[in-house]
């Protein structure tokens, strides 16, 4: 193995930094909350930055990553494993959660490599998932029914009340798992009211679905609320990479 030069090396450096930042505001917004930290699955949200990150991180411990754009996604599947091979690191590990909307034409190379989708919003993707899950000979795929918290279907996930019809749907399929509920707080909205509503919301669907308790909830800016309100699974990417150059939705 080559010595790294100079820059990737304060690179890494910058990211174990930041990686020991969130887990440690992480640890102490669980323990404010009373709550397991190890509860809580911090999920590294990379688009637009490079394999070669997602490659440090993996190293460094992080074992799941998401991604909001498919055609990224899979590139840089391919070339972390690449990367961390090249290197003799295991990434048997790694788990990819596909975290962006969903076209439903992305829904077969998606299940190649997801090990959770948290953006499913519509009737229509759930048989395309569970017949991409068949085709790719795997093992179920985890689901997070996205949900609507300002009611702009635009900026993805559904209303409440067409929540529970979606559930029903995932349920049925035996190639998903419902996992639990997704959530993106609106712009403008204090997170402390909108991961409220997100909580509420999942009470009513594990009532249903006994083990759909999952909550995908928090980003950099409001992650502390969302353990305050019960979420289990952080997308966290700004952080810890810094910030991106371009704006995705
Ligand atoms: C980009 C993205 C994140 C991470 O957002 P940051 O503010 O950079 O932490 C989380 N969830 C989704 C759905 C995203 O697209």
């Amino acid at each position: 193995m080559q010595p790294d030069p100079p820059r990737a090396r304060d690179r890494a450096a910058e990211l174990a930094a930041s990686l020991g930042a969130v887990r440690g505001r992480i640890a102490a917004a669980c323990q404010s909350a009373g709550r397991d930290a190890g509860a809580v699955t911090l999920i590294a949200v990379t688009k637009t930055y490079p394999a070669q990150d997602l490659a440090t991180l993996v190293r460094l411990g992080v074992s799941d990553i998401g991604e909001n754009k498919d055609q990224e996604a899979a590139a840089k599947v391919r070339t972390t494993a690449q990367l961390l091979a090249e290197s003799g690191d295991g990434h048997a590990a790694t788990r990819w959660h596909f975290v962006g909307q969903l076209q439903r034409r992305k829904a077969r190379s998606v299940a190649t490599y997801a090990h959770a989708v948290h953006s499913v919003d519509r009737s229509v993707l759930v048989p395309l998932l569970a017949d991409a899950v068949d085709r790719a000979d795997r093992a179920p795929l985890d689901v997070f029914v996205q949900l609507s918290l300002d009611g702009d279907p635009n900026r993805g996930g559904l209303p409440a009340d067409e929540v529970p019809a979606l559930a029903e749907a995932v349920a049925a399929r035996e190639q998903l798992v419902l996992r639990g509920l997704m959530a993106v707080v609106p712009i403008g909205v204090d997170p402390d009211v909108a991961f409220a509503v997100l909580a509420d919301e999942s009470t009513r669907l594990s009532s249903r679905h006994p083990g759909a308790i999952a909550i995908s909830a928090g980003m950099s800016g409001d992650f502390e609320a969302a353990v305050r309100h019960g979420a289990t699974h952080l997308r966290v990417g700004t952080a810890l990479l810094g910030r991106r150059k371009q704006t995705f939705g």
